[in-house]
């Protein structure tokens, strides 16, 4: 019989990497509630529909990546039913607000989810079929303040509090305001009209989205378009001045808690109730899958889903690709850091220190060198900081010849005798 594995494009999380994966969650967990956050868990499964109005016919999620089959009804009762696992949560999350009449309460509605989620993509480094979102909306009815520039930059603020106290190094905002949907429907106009004497100079998904949904050439990643793409009209030129003073609120309010960012005129987002605020955090370090995360306003879902005017804000990032940078990060550092310490225990002894180093370095090892001045508590964190294992040089081991050898990463601690030092600390 052949063995049974995991089917393609999901896999097992063992430890320690589990640990992980909670410390991530309790660090988001942490900073949500700072913010006044509360979870949300929806279910896994939801009516197609949901989906199909709530993500949108025409995206490639709904067209073709869902997962979803015909619930056959068990009693009369009953009716057979086409379910489909959660491609993403927000859909769902707005699906709660109306269902529960959240919106009466006349509050802003804070909530968070961590959750799988699922897409039949190609499998590769980053894309999974199933896969984790950590994800956040604030939505409400106007009379909250849901619609204001305000709550944009909050979310955005929040975000950048959490990658970095998650210790993501070297992330980037990019920023972008989509407008209202009159505003897009004139963009979308001037898209077409721009695209319609070069289209066939592009590769053939574009000149199917040119057809289709201009909006989406934009985002394309094919070399040879690039140059046509860059010279297509920007939609700043098309917002109105009510749009245009709401994205220079939110700017100004990202520019107050110094949070850096880069507009980039192209991140769009094709549907009609995707309005204003939208924007992407990416990471150099996750290769061709880069967004840690994704996020915008999205004023006019509620009622698309057939519920009252609840304009909201949310985002959702990939807690694989979290896993996946912080892993790289550690990697890198443990990479980066030193094989031993020397640290002579006394001024008298740095010149022996340094003749021990000097040995070791001839051996070809990556050494870093303290000084005799340093009180040992400091020798080890410096050490710590900057070599894997730290070796102590005071009178008696010189006399005796026997080193004090200690791993930071496993914390033993040794006596190694010098002539077999370097073969101990490579
Ligand atoms: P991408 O351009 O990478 O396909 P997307 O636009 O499909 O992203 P969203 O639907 O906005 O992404 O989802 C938000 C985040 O969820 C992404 O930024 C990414 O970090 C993560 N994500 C999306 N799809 C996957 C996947 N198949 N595997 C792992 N993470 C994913
Ligand atoms: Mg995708």
């Amino acid at each position: 019989m052949s063995t049974l594995k995991a089917v393609r494009g999901t896999r097992d999380l063992l430890p320690p990497e589990t640990e992980l994966w909670n410390h991530i969650e309790a660090t988001a967990r942490r900073v949500f509630a700072r913010y006044n956050f509360g979870e949300i868990r929806t279910p896994i499964f939801e009516d197609t529909s949901l989906f199909a109005r709530g993500v949108g016919e025409e995206t490639d999620i709904v067209s073709k990546e869902m997962y979803t089959w015909e619930d056959r009804a068990r009693a009369q009762s009953e009716k057979s039913q086409s379910l489909t696992l959660r491609p993403e949560n927000t859909a769902g999350v707005v699906r709660a607000y109306i269902e529960h009449k959240l919106g009466e309460t006349g509050l802003l509605q804070k909530l968070f989810y961590i959750g799988p989620q699922f897409r039949r993509e190609r499998p590769q480094k980053g894309r999974y079929r199933q896969f984790w979102q950590i994800g956040a909306e604030v939505i409400g009815p106007p009379s909250a303040g849901s619609e204001s520039p305000l709550r944009d930059a909050e979310v955005i603020e929040m975000l950048a509090t959490l990658l970095d106290e998650l210790g993501i190094v070297g992330w980037k905002l990019e920023i972008n305001s989509v407008g209202s949907s009159a505003d897009r429907a004139r963009y979308v106009a001037a898209l077409r009209e721009a695209l319609a004497p070069v289209k066939d100079r592009m590769c053939e998904d574009n000149q199917r989205r040119a057809e289709t949904n201009p909006l989406r050439v934009l985002d394309s990643k094919d070399a040879g378009d690039q140059e046509i793409i860059d010279g297509l009209p920007k939609i700043a030129e098309y917002l109105d001045a009510e749009s245009t003073e709401n994205f220079r609120q939110v700017l100004a309010a990202l520019n107050a808690c110094a949070v850096p960012y880069t507009v980039n005129p192209r991140l769009v987002r094709g549907l009609d109730y995707y309005t204003r605020t939208t924007f992407e955090f990416t990471h150099g370090g996750l290769g061709a899958q880069n967004a840690l995360l994704g996020g915008g306003r999205y004023d006019g879902l509620s009622e698309v889903l057939g519920g009252p005017k609840a304009p909201g804000i949310g985002f959702a990032m990939g807690e694989d690709r979290l896993v996946l940078t912080l892993q790289a990060q550690a990697a890198e550092a443990k990479a980066a850091l030193a094989d031993a310490f020397v640290a002579p225990l006394g001024e008298g002894l740095n010149a022996e220190a340094l003749k021990l180093a000097r040995e070791l370095r001839g051996a070809g090892l990556r050494v870093e060198l303290g000084d005799g001045g340093f009180r040992l508590k400091k020798s080890f964190e410096m050490g710590n900081k900057l070599a894997r294992k730290i070796v102590l040089l005071g009178e008696d081991e010189l006399s005796s010849g026997m080193l004090t050898v200690k791993d930071f990463a496993t914390g033993e601690q040794v006596k190694i005798a010098r002539t077999n030092l370097t073969e101990a600390l490579r």
